[in-house]
């Protein structure tokens, strides 16, 4: 179950309402929700969000920026429903560690149903907000930047990947590397041939001269 369940549908409550005041919506987790298996009439969203976890073993706790929710959401006028499920993360130094769930801040649930509202008015009304899309933290573009620790978030081990952009460069930096040097240690090693050759001649050419001199000297 998530936390503050009831500070979530509040925020939504108070956000959809201002947007659609004559229409009725439901926020409801649903811990089995999956992205391949959406229903008909129902419109999927994906987004990613701050949060901080804290390990049930030791008692660590940690900061993700790729914290993955996943949305459905159907409208049947007037009335709307929302299904969420919260991906959860594991410990990365404990062996057994167990799958915690997020805490996210009401700043951030805020922000997270905010960018979920403006896509119900898009997907369900058809309607571009108007409303500016909110814009990401600092502090969330430095922690997405840093690498994704996937065997232990829940969204990729079922195969729903979030990506990072420090993976990515990670992966297209590594095999350039040896391949980059290699292309350098071409035009060495051909030149190095090259002068091996040439000074080769010049030794042959020495001694054809020297024995065609005593050869000469000798007659
Ligand atoms: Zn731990
Ligand atoms: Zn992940």
């Amino acid at each position: 179950m998530i936390k503050d369940m009831d500070l979530w549908e509040q925020t939504f409550q108070r956000i959809i309402r201002e947007k659609k005041p004559h229409h009725r919506w439901k926020l409801k987790v649903d811990d089995n929700l999956e992205v391949k298996s959406l229903r008909p009439g129902w419109k999927q969203y994906t987004q990613k969000g701050l949060a901080r976890f804290r390990c049930s073993l030791c008692g660590r706790s940690w900061v993700s920026a790729q914290v993955l929710i996943l949305f459905w959401m159907c409208l049947k006028e007037p009335y709307g429903r929302v299904k969420m499920r919260v991906f959860a993360q594991r410990c990365q130094r404990c062996s057994t560690a167990l799958f915690e769930e997020p805490e996210f801040s009401p700043e951030g649930i805020e922000k997270i149903l905010g960018c979920l509202v403006v896509r119900i008015l898009l997907k369900c009304y058809r309607e571009s907000a108007g409303a500016p899309v909110p814009r990401e933290d600092p502090l969330r573009e430095i922690l997405v930047a840093g690498p994704h620790d996937a065997g232990n978030c829940e969204a990729c081990l079922v195969g729903i990947s979030c990506p990072s952009q420090s993976d990515g460069k990670v992966s297209k930096a590594l095999p350039r590397r040896p391949h980059n040097s290699a292309q350098y240690q071409q035009p060495a090693s051909k030149r190095g041939k090259l002068l091996l050759l040439l000074s080769l001649c010049i030794v042959i050419v020495f001694v054809v001269l020297m024995v065609t001199l005593g050869v000469t000297g000798l007659l």
